[in-house]
């Protein structure tokens, strides 16, 4: 029997491989008690264990700005920010001096003590913090104890699905992505720095497995699908066959991409279709266009903010915002705004630890509160409607007046850009992302004031249903086909059209086939979809009729359970699209 465990899915693919546990670990460090001559040898063995470990920092964030790109290497920052920090060196400075410990010993105890401090903070964001807080010391330690660095693991040539409980940066940074082609972890989050980079090294990986660690195997047969977030131990003949399948069509995708990226994303009876992109970071835009987007449906800032020790400058948003603009002339590019908060902390806003941060200080609301880190977005932006098609999106909007302050606020900027002599184009776009049930229920009212919505079905479903997004424990409560969700989806379709203004959904729904059959049969204009799920929901949209979808959504529009929506969509898309070769839990759960 094949053992299955869901986490939440973190970087795209599929992988077969041996499971290979990664163990690393503080090193044991012995308790010495220092003569009293010994301490000012100890404080300079610190500092020269600290210097060593900025230079291999420094190596380490050379690697991957040649492999990927400035922006990318910024997640070494925070560490590099540490080894410098005054609480993390004064702390550990005193307790060799007053307290007489071995360099090693007074630094795990301060670093002990930071640990502590933090996690009863509870909040993701510093659970990422605490992650390369974790990766700092353990390298500074094994150097203040002469053993060699962590992370150089040693290829067998095998492919290599890695198990850990967590992962970090630099360890990612160092496995040889020709042999390791799967990461799964217990802990984790999509955000945390090390999924970035699996993302933008395209190692499939898959967080959130919560006892994954316990119960793998060493070198046991594993498959692993970054897609929706499993890992298959031990898998079945049929389990091997169906993502075999699955596996051999996507590669098959890839080699036609050329081709595919130039074909219409149009359905069989001729209806087109925009298939915009998600991205995490500018670097994607150009894989993006090689997979066909046109244009993109969902840009998300953060990458701006997580893990930096300050706000970020106008001019280097205006620059991200200017390259992802100039690598799609003519299209759309849909900017969205920050949306910290929830999973996303940065330090510098030092934001108050929330009982519920999903429910608490978010998005717009921390937009419009904090118009120091606002202003400077909405004028990079402004200053880049100079070089494409730029919609303005709104996260988490909940209330007509968040739309409408925004809109002062902008008005404010041109007119500030305008006595400046900077240029823009006044005919940018602003809209909101529906992502809560009030936002759904109200969009009459909001689309009186918004050139454009785009649904985040991410969200929506997380709060309709009342099942947090990042608890894998819930994964199975979480199904973007409740009958409530589709009828919000339904209804915001209904009230976009009837105001003359585009919707697009950008939640990971869209990528889904069932779910893209259901939504274009909804009437919604667009999908924006991660850019490598591109070439995926291209070839669904061009394998089943409009006409089809739309007597299953309102069969599905009727249907009374989860299970009866899924049922009527399968049914309408038929044999057009093998469902169990594509991804998605829900089509794989299928009966
Ligand atoms: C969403 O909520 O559906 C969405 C696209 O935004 P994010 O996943 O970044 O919250
Ligand atoms: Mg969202």
């Amino acid at each position: 029997m094949s053992r299955v465990h869901d986490g939440l899915p973190a970087s795209e693919g599929i992988t077969f491989g041996r499971v290979r546990i990664l163990e690393w670990e503080a090193p044991d460090v012995p308790h010495l008690t220092l003569d009293q001559d010994q301490a000012e040898v100890e404080v300079e063995r610190f500092h020269a264990a600290r210097d060593w470990s900025r230079e291999r920092l420094g190596e380490l964030q050379e690697k991957v700005s040649q492999r990927l790109g400035s922006m990318e290497a910024r997640i070494f920052d925070p560490q590099l920010l540490m080894l410098d920090d005054v609480e993390v060196v004064e702390g550990t400075v005193r307790y060799i001096r007053e307290n007489r410990l071995s360099a090693a010993r007074a630094f795990q105890w301060r670093m002990l003590e930071l640990q502590t401090r933090w996690v009863r903070t509870a909040n993701p964001m510093v659970l990422d913090r605490l992650n390369d807080l974790e990766d700092l010391q353990i390298r500074v330690l094994r150097r203040l104890m002469g053993l060699p660095d962590a992370g150089e693991v040693a290829s067998d040539g095998e492919i290599t699905i890695m198990v850990a409980r967590n992962l970090t940066p630099t360890l990612v940074v160092q496995m040889d992505p020709d042999h390791v082609r799967g990461l799964a972890t217990d802990q984790g989050t999509r955000t945390s720095h090390w999924a970035i980079l699996a993302r933008s090294l395209e190692i499939p990986a898959v967080v959130g497995l919560v006892d994954l660690y316990r119960s793998a195997t060493e070198g046991e047969d594993a498959i692993l699908d970054g897609r929706i977030g499993r890992i298959i131990l031990d898998p079945t003949e049929r389990d091997q066959d169906v993502y075999r399948r699955r596996q051999i069509r996507i590669q098959e995708w890839e080699g036609e991409l050329v081709q595919l990226s130039q074909e219409d994303a149009v359905t069989l009876d001729g209806q087109p279709v925009s298939l915009r992109a998600n991205l995490d970071l500018p670097g994607e835009a150009g894989r993006a266009l090689e997979h066909g987007a046109e244009g993109v449906g969902l840009f998300r800032t953060e990458f701006l903010v997580v893990g930096r020790s300050g706000m970020p400058g106008e001019e280097e948003q205006y620059q991200a915002y200017k390259h992802v603009a100039e690598t799609f002339p003519n299209r759309a590019v849909f900017i969205r705004t920050f949306d910290l908060g929830g999973d996303k902390f940065p330090m510098f806003l030092h934001m108050p630890a929330e009982e519920n941060p999903f429910l608490g200080w978010r998005a717009i609301r921390v937009c419009l509160d904090r118009l120091e880190l606002f202003r400077p977005q909405l004028r990079a932006i402004l200053r880049a409607t100079a070089h494409g098609d730029i919609r303005i999106l709104l996260p988490l909007v909940n209330d007509v007046e968040e739309v409408v302050r925004v809109r002062e606020l902008l008005g404010e900027e041109e007119a500030a850009l305008k006595r400046d002599g900077i240029p823009f184009s006044s005919g940018y776009k602003l809209g909101a992302l529906i992502e809560t049930p009030a936002a759904a229920l109200d969009a009459a009212e909001l689309a009186r004031h918004c050139d454009f919505f785009s649904i985040g079905t991410n969200d929506l479903v997380q709060y309709t249903l009342a099942v947090d997004r990042t608890n894998a424990r819930l994964a199975h409560l979480y199904n973007p086909f409740h009958p409530s969700v589709v009828r919000q989806l339904h209804q915001v379709s209904r009230v976009s059209r009837a105001a003359g203004i585009e919707v697009s959904v950008c939640g990971e729904m869209a990528a889904n086939p069932l779910g893209a059959f259901l939504l274009l049969g909804l009437d919604i204009d667009a999908l924006s979809v991660a850019w490598p799920s591109l070439p995926e929901v291209k070839k669904v949209v061009r394998s089943f009729r409009i006409e089809d979808a739309r007597t299953a959504a309102r069969k599905a529009l009727a249907a009374p359970t989860s299970r009866d929506v899924t049922a009527c969509l399968a049914e309408g898309i038929g044999s057009a699209v093998d469902l169990y070769a594509f991804s998605g839990r829900w089509s794989l759960s299928l009966p």
